[in-house]
């Protein structure tokens, strides 16, 4: 079956909620900002292999008034994306190596966890993703995406941990990803389970009592990852998100990328850490940027993340600061840097 075709060209794949919740392409984006309309023809020029996506929800959370709003900054093509800047490239992590892909969808890079990549669809499409130049239409549709990934994953007793991750994997819908649960649950030597999703960040509602039991109610140890990058992202709503998560049995660990003029603040990095930890979510990483082609302008130094990540823990209990790291796709894991 093909994928649905989208307003913005995007393939949704599977995408739970594409209505009236997403905001899809430069014209939509402009409205709902209050910008020109031509500027709306323009950021569609700039983005034609990752048009621009958000959710209302998100939208709500961004000062209009402020051009440098650290929210808008994740959602909002500049001209810089399109300046090749040397180093940063298409596959800055060796996702896309053969020795690291062992089925079309599962990238088992590190000893005793493999990466299942579901879905190319996200809710939101970050302009910094180590993904935007991910391959997805070769991971396939349908349910027999992941047969072969399955059938790896049960042939190698090494592989203890199974992360789900996309493009965003709640964007499966529950049916689907109950459905995979279960086949993963069903490999005996598989124990934990993982999931990586900004969902609960940018269209909490979409996480019901119903998947965060889904996602609990499973015999593996599941574990969830969000991803949140600023203070203001932690609305009341996406606090309750993590709390039914929590309640299903889930513990919400987050990891944050290191971006310029988002997070690289002293000021801003310790309101994230100190939001984190009052909503109870753990801070896990914080990722310097890998270096895919189109986001340069995002980067910050490892200096400047050492220093942050000092302030950090001179102000908050040791719990509530990630470890800065790099994923330097090579190596046993992420690199660890402070
Ligand atoms: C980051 C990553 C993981 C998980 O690494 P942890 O350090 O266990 O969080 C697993 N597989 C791949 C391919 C990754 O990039
Ligand atoms: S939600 Fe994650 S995978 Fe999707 S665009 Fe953002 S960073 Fe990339």
């Amino acid at each position: 079956m093909n994928p649905p075709s989208t307003a913005d060209g995007h393939p949704n794949r599977g995408l739970s909620s594409p209505g009236s919740n997403l905001v899809r392409g430069g014209a939509a984006l402009a409205e709902a900002l209050d910008l020109a309309p031509k500027v709306g023809a323009m950021l569609d020029a700039r983005t034609a292999g990752f048009p621009v996506r958000a959710t209302r929800h998100y939208l709500s959370l961004i000062d209009k008034a402020d051009p440098h709003d650290p929210l808008l900054l994740q959602i909002l093509p500049t001209v810089e994306e399109g300046r090749a800047t040397p180093g940063f490239v298409r596959d800055p992590v060796g996702d896309q190596r053969a020795d690291h892909h062992r089925a079309p969808a599962l990238v088992h890079k590190y000893p005793g966890r493999a990466l299942l990549i579901l879905t190319g669809a996200c809710a939101i499409h970050c302009r910094y993703c180590f993904r935007r130049h991910f391959p997805y239409e070769e991971v396939g549709e349908g349910g027999r995406r992941w047969a072969a990934a399955l059938k790896v994953i049960a042939e190698d007793t090494s592989i203890v941990e199974v992360i789900l991750s996309g493009g965003d994997p709640l964007s499966l819908g529950d049916a689907a990803l109950g459905d995979l649960v279960e086949q993963i649950a069903a490999i005996p030597h598989v124990r934990r389970l993982r999931i990586h999703s900004r969902v609960p960040v940018v269209d909490p509602e979409q996480v019901t009592d119903g998947l965060a039991r889904t996602l609990g109610g499973t015999r593996l140890s599941a574990i969830f990852v969000t991803h949140f990058n600023h203070a203001r992202e932690l609305h009341p709503l996406a606090v309750a998100a993590c709390d039914r998560l929590r309640r299903a049995g889930l513990p919400v660990l987050n990891q944050s990328v290191l971006l310029r003029g988002v997070n690289d603040s002293v000021e801003s990095f310790v309101a994230l850490c100190e939001a984190l930890a009052d909503a109870a979510i753990v801070p896990y990483y914080l990722h310097l940027l890998d270096p895919v082609a189109g986001a340069a302008h995002f980067e910050v130094g490892e200096e400047q993340g050492r220093a942050l990540i000092e302030a950090a823990r001179s102000r908050l209990p040791g719990w509530a600061v990630p470890r800065l790291v790099r994923d330097t796709g090579a190596g046993p894991a992420k690199r660890l840097i402070a």
